[in-house]
């Protein structure tokens, strides 16, 4: 049995910032999380693009935010489990909280602040028969560093802003030896200047765009080498590709923890803004996964709604003593 003070579900920014909060309160943190790293969607899904709205930073990659946050609160020694999905919370008779995750790994606290983001990540998948044989041999659902696509030959499908995006990137930055967008429609969703740049490359014949069409079939030996697509006037056409990324976005799902008996609205918690707690006394959400009147789904917003959770988490598990707000200024950073 781990036991903490907290049990923070969730290492994306918020759940990440939150223990630094925590740690000036002299609260110690763990933190569970599915994915096998820190940094919930700044590391799965742009860990690479700029972030312009952290204060303080005019410009920081997402991944850059994420090692920084980590060395902001290695002085509160932080327990991580990693690669576990938190699966079941149960209540102890002294009025502790008890996660168990997939694994069957239990941590005890008296506090558990969910900051789950999004839920677990699960991508939309094109209905194409063999793709999961072919993950991670040549189909990703997410591209996590764009230098992996060095030299390679790529099949980029979907209409919205990522699909658009990456394809221009991979082109427009000489990764990619080749580039194949692929569009189930005729017009996009993305923004109208990424739109226009993705037809002027493929007027000038760096991109190849083929549109009403959809990828329909994958087939190579031990990894992807012909892709065939499937158009919507006349037949099917081959391309040879060593990776096929259908961008479809991310399936929002809170996953386990829409069934622990909190109050959820619209797929995400509901939380009192006061101090963002739950319907469940000891239980707050903060970050992406709560909803509140104005919820603005900004990392900026969730370090603020950590904060506030933390000061009433300290007040819950030390009902004697007076939190007298202290300034790192005059304090300094004092670790456990
Ligand atoms: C392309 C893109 C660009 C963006 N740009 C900006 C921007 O410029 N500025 C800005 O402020 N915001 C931006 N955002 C939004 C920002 O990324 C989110 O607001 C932020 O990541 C939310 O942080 P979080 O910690 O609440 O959740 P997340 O980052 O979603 O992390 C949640 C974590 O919880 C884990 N988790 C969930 N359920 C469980 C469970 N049951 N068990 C274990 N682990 C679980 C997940 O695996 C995940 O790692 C952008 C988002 C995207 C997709």
């Amino acid at each position: 049995m781990i036991k903490t003070d907290i049990i923070i579900i969730g290492a994306g920014p918020v759940g990440l910032f939150t223990i630094f909060e925590a740690g000036l309160l002299k609260l110690r943190c763990h933190l569970i999380d599915s994915l096998a790293q820190p940094g919930g969607q700044c590391s799965e899904i742009y860990p690479k693009k700029p972030i312009y709205d952290i204060p303080g930073f005019p410009s920081i990659l997402a991944g850059e935010l994420v090692d920084n946050l980590m060395k902001q609160v290695a002085p509160f020694k932080p327990g991580f489990t990693f690669g576990e999905a938190a699966m079941r919370i149960e209540k102890t008779a002294d009025d502790k909280f008890i996660v168990t995750t997939i694994k069957g790994t239990k941590h005890e606290a008296p506090i558990v602040i969910i900051a789950g983001g999004l839920g677990v990540f699960e991508p939309r998948k094109p209905p194409i028969s063999n793709i999961e044989d072919y993950e991670d041999k040549g189909v990703e659902y997410i591209i996590k560093d764009p230098a992996f696509y060095q030299d390679k030959e790529c099949v980029i499908a979907g209409g919205g802003d990522s699909a658009l995006d990456w394809a221009i990137h991979l082109t427009e930055q000489k990764i990619a030896s080749k580039v194949s967008l692929v569009h189930r429609g005729a017009s996009f969703r993305g923004h109208l200047d990424s739109v226009q740049k993705v037809i002027d490359l493929a007027d000038t014949g760096k991109i190849n765009l083929v549109t009403e069409a959809e990828v329909v079939g994958l087939s190579g030996e031990g990894k992807i080498e012909k892709i065939t697509i499937k158009h919507k006037r006349n037949g099917e056409s081959i391309v040879e590709a060593d990776h096929f990324i259908p961008l479809f976005g991310l399936k929002p799902s809170l996953g386990p923890i829409a069934d622990w008996g909190l109050e959820i609205e619209k797929n995400a918690i509901k939380v009192d803004t006061l101090d963002y707690s739950t319907n469940v006394p000891g239980i707050y959400a903060i970050g992406d996964v709560n909803t509140y009147e104005n919820k603005l789904k900004l990392i900026l917003c969730g370090f603020h709604e950590g904060t506030m959770a933390v000061q009433s988490a300290f007040a819950r598990i030390h009902p004697e003593k007076k939190n007298v707000l202290k300034y790192t200024t005059v304090n300094g950073v004092t670790g456990f």
